[in-house]
This record gives structure tokens, C-alpha cells and sequence, in this order.
């Protein structure tokens, strides 16, 4: 049995498509419909897909076939998101079933699209898949957030004109188009009212923030309107910089205000200049080491985290070595890695995929294994020392949270002994470390601490 004006949403791939989830769902909340978290008791049946990556999009095709295949009469089924940006075609032959297409850049068009298929049956699916640039689309007035528990994603801008040679991301959804800080800054009110904690800003490159608005360092700008606006929520955390782009200013606000935690995410890719300048990324790693140098000098307790790429087209060993002692000499707090995978249409296309796959496994391994160890030796030494833990839930007589060093969803996470209230910030003292997580107790006073 389905009910009347529900929909069950599946929101697949990163933080960014989770926001445009949260925004289609606002939408058809709006327009008085409810989420339901049963798939046969919906009326209208939506995948938000992952488009990045050869197995985000088998795991795409995977969820909306098995949703097709038990969909009954009268459930509409919906494919949004960047795999149908791309592909929505293919997608559509693929997945016999599909009654709606709608791009990542359209998502906006969410209550449309299911009112069309609802007036009248489409034999063939219904396509919006619109060229169009912009994808801020502010003027609908959803919020562009997402947030889980104490914790906030804000999409800050949508979209990328880095010519990064391996990413399909730019094709997807177009240039990078920012939002106003105005809308911005509304939105981590509305948040703070709402008791959020922790606000996480997102976008494909958040450096660029406000280049498309003729902002000058854009990024810091917004980083110091948001912190003079919202001084009361604790955490204000940035994702996703690009080599090259993190400026004096940007590192000064880190560096002085307090909420800013001091955290970079900065997916570096590779170390080997030969190797960068194929995937034509910044090859300059003098540039890295001056940086996070000037970072780690200035930044208090500054924990950072980088993603590379191993086994792109033409990578050496002795490129890979390269690559594996700087991240020896680096020392990063985390370090995720992807071997690469070939992208249609990328740039980097006419260097096919010819490292074999055994090799890229090995790659991959022997990376994630010294980081692991590196890792570990990081966390260690945080023993003894108090770190506020924003408490996440509770299992097993252990409270869970994450301390400054750990992104939702990405980073590790703090094991708490006994019961903290899930959304407080709590001091903890570290008592052990592992290779990803900590454990700790909480402090019974109240001390002054930094983070
Ligand atoms: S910065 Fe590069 S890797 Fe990141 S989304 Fe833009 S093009 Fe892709």
C-alpha cells in the first residue's frame, strides 16, 4: 500500500549530494509531502545518484534497479544527481522503470517533475536535464544544508572550473557558481537557533569561494562575516582547499578566530611534480611545503588531512616512491587515497588507464599501510591532553564524538567511557590512541581549553 504524497529519498556519494538531498526533501515537504523511510510504502521513489567514480556509479545503477524492480503500480521512481546529469539516458535504458530523470543541476525542478508524472502517465521517462550554469539557486528559498545531529553542512558554492585532467566533476555540474554571503550567513542563523554546533562548509573547491562574485579572497571574507555573525556556534569547519589557493588572509582568520577550527582539508593528489602536471593540477611543491609550513607555525595545534590518487596514467615507481616519502616527511593527520579509475571524456582520456590494476592495489595498500603507522604515531600523541568532543550518540556504556581533527563522516572519532548528552561539547581527556579513533573520559571540571 502506498501512501498519498510520501517519498522515500536514497541519498548516495558525498556530503554535497547529501545537501541537495535535504534540499530536494525541504521542496516536497513544502508542497505537503512527508519522507517515509519504507521504499514500498512511498508514492514517489527517488535516488539521488553518485556520478564521481566508476563503483559510486555501479552502486547508483545497483540502488535504482533494485528499487525498479519491486516498484508497484502507481509509485513513480525519480533518478536525480550527478550520474543523471551525465548519463541520464543511459541511465534511463539501463534501469527499465525510471519515470523521471532530473540532472544534479536542476534538482530545484524536484516538485515539478513529480507533479508532471503524477498529471499524466509517461511512457517514456521524463527528462529535465536543462544545460544551464547556475546551480546556487538561492532564489527557491530551501535551505542548502544538511545537518545530523549537532553538525551542519552549508554549500557554499556548486559546481568547479579547476581543470583537474581525471575529474569528471566540471562536466557534471558546470563552473563553479558561489552563493551570496548574505544567504550564507542567514542560513548559519537559522542554524545557530536550531542549535547546531558545528558548521561544516562545503563545496567542490571552497577556496574559490566568491572568485564568480568578484570577491578578493573570498574564502577569508566569508570565514570573517560568518564568525562575527554567528559567535556563539563553537565549530566552523572548512573542506575541501586546493593547492595553491589557501592565502595569508585565509590563514590568519584560521589562525585568530577561535571557531575556525584549525583543521585543513587540502587533497593534494599526488607529490610528484611530473605526476601533477599530467593530472594538471599545481605542480609547485615547493608552494606545499612553504604553506603548510606557514600553516603549522601559525595554526595552534593544526591537524590536516589530504586524499591522493595512485596508479594515474604514466605513474613510475619511481613517481609512486616520491610519493610515498613525502607522505613519510609530511606527516599528515589522515590521509585517504583512491586509485584511479578512467573517466569518459576527462582530459586525462587519451592517457587511457594503463597501470595494471594488481599494481594500483599494491600502490594503495603500501600507502594506506605507512600512513596508518604515521597515523597512529599522530594520535598518540594526544594522550594526556583535553580535547572538546562534540558528543554524537551513545552504545554500549560509550559515549561517541569527534574532537577539532575529526570531519563527520570522514575522520575518526572519540570513545568516550560513560554517558555525555548527545549534541554537548564535552571535554575529554585522551586516554588512548589508535590508528584512526581515540578514547577518553570526561573531565568532571570544567577547564579552560582551547579547542
Ligand atoms: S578541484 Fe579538481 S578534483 Fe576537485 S572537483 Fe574541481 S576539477 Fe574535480
Amino acid at each position: 500500500m502506498s501512501n498519498k504524497n510520501t517519498f522515500h529519498l536514497v541519498s548516495l556519494g558525498c556530503a554535497k549530494n547529501t545537501v541537495d538531498s535535504d534540499s530536494m526533501a525541504q521542496l516536497l515537504v513544502r508542497d505537503g509531502y512527508r519522507a517515509i523511510d519504507n521504499p514500498n510504502q512511498a508514492s514517489v521513489l527517488i535516488v539521488n545518484t553518485c556520478g564521481f567514480i566508476g563503483p559510486a556509479k555501479e552502486e547508483s545503477l545497483r540502488v535504482l534497479g533494485e528499487l525498479a524492480e519491486t516498484k508497484r503500480d502507481g509509485q513513480i521512481l525519480i533518478a536525480a544527481g550527478c550520474l543523471t546529469q551525465r548519463y541520464g539516458v543511459e541511465v534511463a535504458q539501463k534501469v527499465p522503470g525510471i519515470d523521471g530523470i532530473l540532472g544534479t543541476r536542476r534538482w530545484m525542478d524536484i516538485v515539478q517533475v513529480v507533479t508532471e508524472l503524477r498529471k499524466t502517465p509517461h511512457p517514456e521517462p521524463l527528462y529535465h536535464l536543462p544545460e544551464v550554469k547556475t546551480v546556487g539557486a538561492d532564489e527557491h528559498e530551501a535551505l542548502r544544508v544538511s545537518v545530523a545531529g549537532a553538525s551542519a553542512y552549508i554549500k557554499v558554492a556548486d559546481g568547479c572550473r579547476r581543470p583537474c585532467a581525471f575529474c569528471a566533476i566540471p562536466l557534471i555540474k558546470g563552473t563553479a557558481v558561489s552563493r551570496p554571503i548574505e544567504a550564507i550567513v542567514n542560513e548559519a542563523k537559522k542554524l545557530r537557533d536550531a542549535g547546531v554546533r558545528e558548521l561544516v562548509l562545503i563545496a567542490q573547491d571552497t577556496t574559490d569561494y566568491g572568485h564568480d562574485l568578484g570577491l578578493k579572497d573570498g574564502l577569508a571574507v566569508l570565514l570573517e562575516q560568518l564568525t562575527d555573525s554567528v559567535p556563539d556556534v563553537d565549530w566552523i569547519r572548512v573542506m575541501y582547499a586546493y593547492p595553491g589557493y589557501v592565502t595569508d588572509r585565509l590563514i590568519e582568520a584560521m589562525a585568530t578566530r577561535k571557531q575556525i577550527l584549525p583543521y585543513l582539508d587540502i587533497p593534494l593528489q599526488h607529490a610528484h611534480p611530473k605526476t601533477l602536471y599530467r593530472m594538471k593540477r599545481p605542480s609547485n611543491i615547493d608552494w606545499v611545503h612553504k604553506t603548510l609550513g606557514k600553516m603549522r607555525s601559525t595554526i595552534k595545534d593544526l591537524s590536516i588531512r589530504t586524499t591522493f590518487i595512485v596508479g594515474y596514467p604514466g605513474e613510475t615507481d619511481e613517481e609512486f616512491q616520491t610519493l610515498m616519502d613525502f607522505v613519510e616527511a609530511m606527516r599528515f593527520d589522515r590521509v585517504g587515497a583512491f586509485q584511479f579509475s578512467f573517466e569518459p571524456g576527462t582530459t586525462s582520456a587519451p592517457l587511457g588507464d594503463p597501470v595494471p590494476a594488481e599494481v594500483k592495489q599494491e600502490r594503495f595498500e603500501r600507502l594506506m599501510e605507512a600512513q596508518q603507522a604515521i597515523s597512529l604515531q599522530v594520535n598518540q600523541t594526544y594522550v594526556g591532553k583535553i580535547l572538546n568532543v562534540l558528543i554524537e550518540g551513545f552504545d554500549n556504556g560509550i559515549s561517541i564524538g569527534r574532537s577539532y581533527r575529526d570531519a563527520p563522516e570522514i575522520d575518526g572519532m572519540v570513545f568516550v567511557e560513560g554517558q555525555a548528552k548527545v549534541g554537548e561539547m564535552a571535554p575529554v581527556r585522551i586516554t588512548g590512541a589508535m590508528a584512526y579513533d581515540l578514547t577518553g573520559s570526561i573531565v568532571p571540571q570544567p577547564q579552560v581549553i582551547r579547542l
